[in-house]
């Protein structure tokens, strides 16, 4: 039997909590540092005709230069949401903005008004086999974290296991998107969906042409490292070498845990988690 989900969901939350103040030190700056410089890849790959559309979150101060910096280039924005983000000191606003050239724009808005997840992925530029995994996920199902079902479908465990060891595509590791690490701008239907890898590579190209190629290889050491992923009774933990990240899941009964396996380690870690043998 398949592990339930149950119909019910806890308001949203999510914490860290680092291994110590020298893993903070180091890692905090690297990630603020890596979520800047994506975000440009994001309207970089519509620039460069990888895809139609990026959609993404971004500073009610920032909006109006980038506004300006993407009209150069023949692209606009439009606003579909606005957000109060919480940080540690204050709330702030923040727009989710979609970017991209001016037909393509009325398309992905209209697709937005109408809830056509099918026509939004596609303008988004990701895979056919990514697009149906959403609508399977969250439409279908009502989920609100695909990471169980992303995980499940690329492990050979029986299909009731409640535990299970996956390898990820490192450019597909979809654990560390609550501190900004990502090399892929959706979840992947599965850890090691080659279509979605190959879309991966295509951003990374861009980051490297745009001379972030440091900032690329940041990501892809980080997104190598071993990871323990649980869920119950509605929060996940996601238990790294160098922080815990506590966030709001679906709710479940029983304890599911996903471990990513790894050979590489950083050395402000904290010993513990799940290494492959040799
Ligand atoms: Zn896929």
């Amino acid at each position: 039997m398949v592990p339930k989900i149950l119909e019910f969901t806890m308001p949203s939350f999510s914490r860290k909590m680092w291994v110590s103040d020298q893993a903070r030190e180091i890692w905090m700056k690297k990630f603020v540092q890596f979520a800047e410089c994506w975000r440009q890849i994001e309207w970089l790959t519509v620039a460069n005709g990888i895809r139609s559309c990026a959609l993404f979150f971004i500073s009610q101060q920032e909006l109006a230069g980038l506004a300006l910096v993407l009209r150069k280039l023949g692209l606009k924005t439009v606003v579909v949401s606005a957000h109060i983000q919480a940080d540690q000191r204050q709330n702030s606003l923040c727009f989710r903005t979609v970017a991209g050239r001016a037909k393509d724009l009325r398309a992905f808005c209209k697709a937005w008004k109408l809830g056509d997840d099918e026509t939004m992925g596609r303008l988004l530029g990701y895979p056919p086999c990514c697009r149906s995994f959403f609508h399977r996920v969250f439409v279908q199902e009502g989920l609100t974290d695909c990471i169980w079902p992303m995980g499940s479908s690329a492990s050979e465990s029986p299909s009731d296991a409640q535990t299970i060891y996956v390898n990820s595509i490192p450019e597909l590791n979809p654990f560390w998107i609550a501190v900004g690490i990502r090399l892929v701008p959706h979840y992947a239907c599965r850890f090691d969906c080659p279509k979605a890898a190959s879309f991966a590579r295509e951003f990374i190209a861009v980051g490297n042409e745009a001379g972030y190629g440091t900032f690329m290889e940041t990501a892809l050491e980080v997104l190598q490292w071993p990871v323990e992923w649980s869920c119950l009774h509605g929060i996940v933990e996601i238990r790294t070498p160098i922080l815990k990240i506590s966030q709001q899941s679906d709710f479940t009964r029983s304890k599911l845990t996903i471990n990513l396996l790894s050979r590489s380690f950083p050395k402000e870690g904290a010993a513990g988690l799940c290494v492959a043998p040799d």
